[in-house]
């Protein structure tokens, strides 16, 4: 029945033919030749040093790079570069370049460890990596080493071809639509780390949502000014470089987040959007200083990979009435956005992550009996549409096949849509914790604890918190006669892992609730061992 299958209410969206021979790379730039801005509309800002690149500067850049790139280091259609870096103008530029000759782009988060980060290099497999002077220590050896993008040598691979008139990216290596794209990283519904592939088509899928939303947004009279806070790693920053290069929107780039530095950059460079997690508005709220900045320019904030309290929204808008708050939902196996609040009008719906965005099609789904459920009921959230992601690679755990069923991804996600189809986050289903945004995997965590000669075993679940969203939290059962306190469990983990994934918070239980087949129960754990914390 119409009632059970949930549309999108926004105007329809026009995609390439399938088989069109494009990449996202060609894509985002036939969009780009759409826009009123000119070519001298500044593309990227360094907010360091203030240092500006501008469009017409960007695409020579890029040109010029996959130039170097494909001619030069032989790298070509179907290699993966791993890219380890912190946000930096240098790596929008990489991503086009790469993309642009069809070689995979595969960001991981530059604080991972230097294990964490040969767990990616044996997942996805790179030929080549791209690092900062800051994260190139942790690279493992790959055959074509390791570049550093912010060496002198890299600028000169950018603008060596700056006086010859070549047009690489059209050569032999044009990637074709169901060409992998990019592997992202994400833990998915349950289980450790996977490499997300996204192909091509759904890059494009993702980068003509976001321009749907730009266009029935209406247009603004100056080039919109964006600030990432988001990792240029993760699927929002992911999307959102590509998204910016197509709508020529003005990027700031902060190589290292700090609340008032974000909030001087928005006077400095008259910053009109800012891509966020929840933790920054909740920071916004609390932090003093606020007032101290000029904000005059700012619209409007995305908020999204985590939910957002109602409170803080509340709060939000009594302090910055002027500020437009909206909320995204997505995740990694859609290549990103499902869901936005578009506009002032829409976001009177707080709590709302907003209507679904045009080529999806949602369900809500009874996680006992699999039935689709109307408006108002609450269920599994599942999507269909052509951001749907192409599998994980490898897949040894044929996790896949219980994630997409009949083209349609369960996102894990318990959630219902009202009866004019905004969509409300409820909670999780899956295993995942999100801490500050970032994702931890609980399963990763557990392996680590059960190594420790002192636990006999260990789940981790996560524990709220105003600040971060969730902390880590360990329920440990002791090996009988060992002495274990909770500092020593934290400090061993602490040492394993990047700082995100500490775990924050330990009990000792005398059982971990398990099913016939072993799998933690972590609903009966929530209960046993949340439950009366949080009440007390
Ligand atoms: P990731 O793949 O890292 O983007 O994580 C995706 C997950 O983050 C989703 O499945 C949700 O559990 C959570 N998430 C993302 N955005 C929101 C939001 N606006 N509200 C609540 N949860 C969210």
């Amino acid at each position: 029945p119409a009632t059970k299958t949930f549309h999108s209410l926004r105007p329809p969206i026009h995609l390439p033919q399938e088989d069109a021979p494009i990449s996202v790379v060609d894509y985002v730039l036939s969009i780009r030749s759409l826009s009123r801005w000119p070519n001298s509309t500044t593309a990227l800002i360094d907010s360091a040093t203030g240092r500006r690149i501008p469009y017409s500067d960007l695409i020579r850049r890029q040109k010029s790079l996959s130039y170097y790139l494909q001619d030069v280091l032989k790298l070509s259609r179907h290699d993966v570069a791993l890219v380890i870096c912190p946000n930096c103008v240098q790596v929008p530029i990489l991503y086009l370049s790469l993309l642009s000759i069809g070689v995979v782009v595969s960001p991981g988060n530059p604080v991972s460890t230097g294990s964490e980060i040969a767990r990616l290099v044996e997942l996805s497999g790179p030929t080549i990596a791209f690092a900062t002077s800051s994260t190139a220590h942790k690279l493992p050896k790959l055959r074509l080493g390791t570049i550093l993008v912010d060496s002198p040598e890299f600028e000169s691979m950018m603008t060596h071809t700056f006086d010859l008139d070549l047009n690489p990216g059209l050569g032999p290596t044009q990637p074709s639509q169901s060409d992998v794209a990019a592997i992202l990283y994400s833990s998915g519904t349950t289980g450790r780390i996977k490499g997300v592939m996204l192909t091509h088509r759904n890059l494009i899928g993702v980068v003509a949502l976001c321009r749907s939303s730009a266009v029935a947004a209406g247009e603004r009279a100056s080039p919109p000014v964006l600030l990432y806070t988001v990792p240029l790693f993760h699927v929002f920053g992911f999307i959102y470089s590509l998204k910016s290069v197509a709508l020529m929107e003005t990027v700031v780039m902060m190589p290292r987040f700090g609340l008032d530095g974000m909030l001087k950059a928005v006077g400095e460079f008259g910053v009109t959007d800012v891509a966020m997690a929840p933790p920054v508005v909740v920071a916004m709220v609390k932090s003093g200083s606020a007032e101290r900045y000029d904000l005059s320019s700012l619209k409007s904030l995305v908020v999204g990979a985590a939910p957002l309290g109602k409170d803080v929204i509340a709060a939000f808008k009594a302090k910055f009435p002027a500020v437009e708050l909206a909320q995204g939902y997505g995740l990694t196996e859609l290549t990103g956005p499902v869901s936005r609040v578009l506009g002032p009008k829409e976001s009177k719906k707080w709590g709302s992550v907003g209507r679904l965005y045009g080529l999806l099609e949602a369900r809500i789904v009874d996680p006992e009996t699999q039935e689709a459920l109307p408006p108002g009921k609450q269920g599994e959230l599942w999507v269909k549409g052509p951001t749907t992601f192409k599998g994980y690679v490898g897949d040894p755990e044929g996790t896949i096949d219980n994630m997409v069923i009949n083209g349609w991804l369960r996102t894990g996600d318990l959630c219902y849509f009202d009866d004019q189809g905004f969509l409300y986050v409820v909670d999780r289903l899956k295993e995942l914790i999100k801490y500050n945004g970032y994702q931890v995997a609980p399963a990763e965590l557990e392996q680590l604890l059960q190594s420790h000669p002192g636990v006999a075993d260990a789940a981790v679940i996560p524990y709220p918190d105003e600040e971060a969203g969730q902390l880590p939290f360990a329920c440990v059962l002791r090996r009988p006669g060992c002495i274990l306190d909770e500092r020593s469990v934290m400090e061993f983990v602490a040492k394993q892992v990047a700082p995100y994934k500490k775990i924050r918070r330990v009990a000792f239980v005398n059982s971990i609730p398990k099913s016939p087949a072993g799998k933690i129960l972590r609903k009966d754990l929530r209960k046993m061992v949340l439950a009366p914390l949080l009440t007390t």
